[in-house]
């Protein structure tokens, strides 16, 4: 059964923040302050040099540093967010060998948790909420109808970048856009758009 590699999925999310860190910077400059993607790029980095330096075998325990790793590298909203999504999905596949499947839903089922209790954004907030929840969902279900993983991934990551779309029209409840009121209206949500990314780069991180 084919399985997530942590390093990879971390990797190939860093490298595809790098290459996008101007566009997210932009979203961000449009309706919050033009951090998104250095933040992101920087605390990315970061991880991957914490990944790099451990010898810890257990997928979940490789999610704990990350998360932890973000956390401590980013400031702004995001940090702690995908910190504390990437720790609830450490916790939630515990010791588990591999991140299959069923793993990988545990996962990101507990990390939209946890980014939900943090944050308190319901979908439709115009924040990654509205990207990591369709993605979520569509990898369960997917996994639950016996879809193989790279099928599993590929409509996740179809039904986040439907959701990073759905932004654009919405009015921001959370988080600093939602200061700008009706004028966050017609913007794509730069957390929502890097959220495509990270649930993307874990098609580039599947092994047998
Ligand atoms: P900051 O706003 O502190 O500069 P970033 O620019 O790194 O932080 O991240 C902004 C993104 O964080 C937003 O686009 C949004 O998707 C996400 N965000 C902000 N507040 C919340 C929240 N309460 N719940 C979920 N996501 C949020
Ligand atoms: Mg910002
Ligand atoms: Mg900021």
């Amino acid at each position: 059964m084919s399985a997530v590699s942590v390093n990879a999925w971390m990797e190939a999310a860093s490298a595809a923040i790098a290459a996008d860190a101007e566009r997210l910077t932009q979203l961000d400059s449009a309706i919050g302050d033009g951090d998104h993607g250095t933040n992101l790029t920087r605390g990315f980095r970061a991880v991957v040099e914490a990944l790099a330096g451990s010898e810890e075998p257990a997928p979940g325990r490789r999610l704990i540093l990350a998360g932890k790793t973000l956390v401590s590298k980013v400031g702004g909203a995001s940090g702690p967010l995908w910190g504390m999504a990437l720790r609830r999905a450490g916790r939630a596949v515990a010791d588990a060998e591999s991140l299959d499947g069923p793993a990988l839903a545990d996962a990101l089922e507990a990390a939209l948790a946890g980014v939900v209790e943090l944050g308190s954004a319901e979908p439709g907030d115009k924040t990654m909420v509205d990207a990591l929840t369709p993605a979520t969902q569509a990898l369960r279900a997917a996994v639950d109808a016996g879809q193989p993983l790279a099928d599993a991934v590929a409509a996740a990551t179809s039904a986040a970048e439907e959701g990073a779309r759905s932004t654009v029209p919405l009015q921001a409840r959370k988080g600093r856009a939602s200061y700008l009121g009706e004028r966050s209206i017609g913007h794509e949500d730069p957390g929502a758009a890097s959220t495509v990314l990270i649930i993307a780069a874990l098609g580039r991180a599947l092994e047998e």
